[in-house]
């Protein structure tokens, strides 16, 4: 029997929550398709700040790097916003992302037939998005050095450096490459390389990469038209690749096509050692302890852990269906609920979708 340890971080706010679901989940996954998952619990975010002093501590750490996999929830809370930059669980993450080096974060965008009704946007916009935001998320602008603030001048002044160098770009690009190659095999590159020249190595770069693998047919375009175009025909990109800033900014555009963040997922990964996956939302506070937070978007996370980490493809294929059924039956949680549906709670609807595993 496959034997895989992951480590489960369930974080601040609504994450206690959904990991409850999402554990109940991986456990009857196992059971049903043959293979053991020793799930480890460790403390990440807000939460290990309050009893280590710090959101990200060594032994979790330490524990995540001798995983298979790691499954994340959420960290944060309006709380911490006090703090010191350094000691607010936002910075958690970004010293795990580090720690693992993961550089390539993977954001599949795509509205589930059985939820058509609940986006915010016309039906005939979003029934045709299938795609993946490939951000790189270790370099750019959020680890530029220098950074920082200048207090000495008469007008406060505070500054960071957006830079790459050619292998960072290589490498989140060869990424793009694989993903495109099973699917559609078409790359939308995102920069703005009109007006900064990292962009215009970013752009001939993935242009150098692109060109070396003949299937690939590759676009650019500049990140404000890359925005217009996701509201205006979303349906027309496949794999959009990007730099971190704008990846961040446009995988979250992206996310409201289909209706609830409540829904997305994502993978982080890195070309050897253990990835993380964990939803696209936040630790949603204004609903924490409620349990009324949807917990498909960690669930579609621990389906993407299950297909690319642990490469447990049926028990994904499975979890996924059973995920649709739940949809289609119209049971809801309450962010995608619409008055005709049947409205359950987070563990709720987690029975339910258990049920049909
Ligand atoms: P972060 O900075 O961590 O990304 P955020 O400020 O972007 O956080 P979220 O925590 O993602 O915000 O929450 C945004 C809104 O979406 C909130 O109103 C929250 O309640 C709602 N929300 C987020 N996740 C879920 C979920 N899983 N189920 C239901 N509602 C959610
Ligand atoms: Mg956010």
């Amino acid at each position: 029997m496959k034997k895989y340890k992951i480590v489960l971080l369930s974080g601040d706010g609504i994450g206690p929550e959904i990991s409850e679901v999402s554990k109940k989940v991986l456990k009857k996954l196992s059971k049903n398709h043959n293979f053991d998952i020793e799930i480890i619990e460790k403390l990440f975010g807000g939460i290990a700040y309050e009893k280590y002093g710090t959101p990200a501590p060594d032994e979790t750490l330490d524990q995540c790097k001798k995983s298979d996999a790691v499954l994340l929830a959420c960290v944060g809370d309006i709380k911490y916003d006090s703090l010191a930059r350094e000691l607010r669980p936002e910075s958690g993450l970004l010293k795990l992302r580090s720690a693992l080096n993961l550089f390539a974060n993977i954001r599949p965008v795509k509205i589930r037939k059985s939820l058509l009704d609940a986006s915010s946007l016309k039906k005939e916009i979003v029934e045709h998005v299938d795609l993946i935001v490939v951000r790189e998320l270790i370099g750019g602008i959020y680890f530029g050095k220098p950074r920082g603030h200048i207090t000495n001048t008469k007008i406060p002044k505070a500054f960071n450096t957006m830079v790459y160098d050619s292998n960072e770009i290589e490498r989140i690009t060869e990424i793009a490459i694989k993903i495109a190659n099973q699917r559609n095999k078409k790359i939308c590159s995102v920069d703005k390389s009109n007006v900064l020249e990292v962009s215009q190595l970013w752009r001939d770069t993935v242009l150098n990469i692109t060109s070396k693998d003949k299937n690939i047919s590759l676009s650019n375009m500049y990140v404000d038209n890359a925005a217009m175009q996701l509201v205006r025909d979303p349906g027309q990109f496949d794999v959009i690749l990007t730099s971190n800033l704008f990846g961040d900014i446009l995988s979250d555009l992206a996310a409201m096509l289909t209706g609830s963040i409540g829904m997305l997922p994502s993978a982080s990964l890195n070309n050897n050692g253990p990835g993380v996956f964990e939803p696209v939302h936040g630790s949603a506070p204004d609903i924490a302890g409620k349990n009324i937070a949807n917990p498909i978007a960690m669930l579609l996370s621990a389906s993407m852990m299950l297909k690319i980490g642990l490469n447990e493809e049926e028990a994904a294929e499975n979890l996924e269906t059973a995920i649709d059924k739940v949809l289609s039956k119209g049971f809801r949680t309450a962010d995608l609920a619409d008055g005709s549906t049947e409205v359950l709670s987070c563990s709720e609807i987690g029975d339910k979708i258990i049920n049909e595993i």
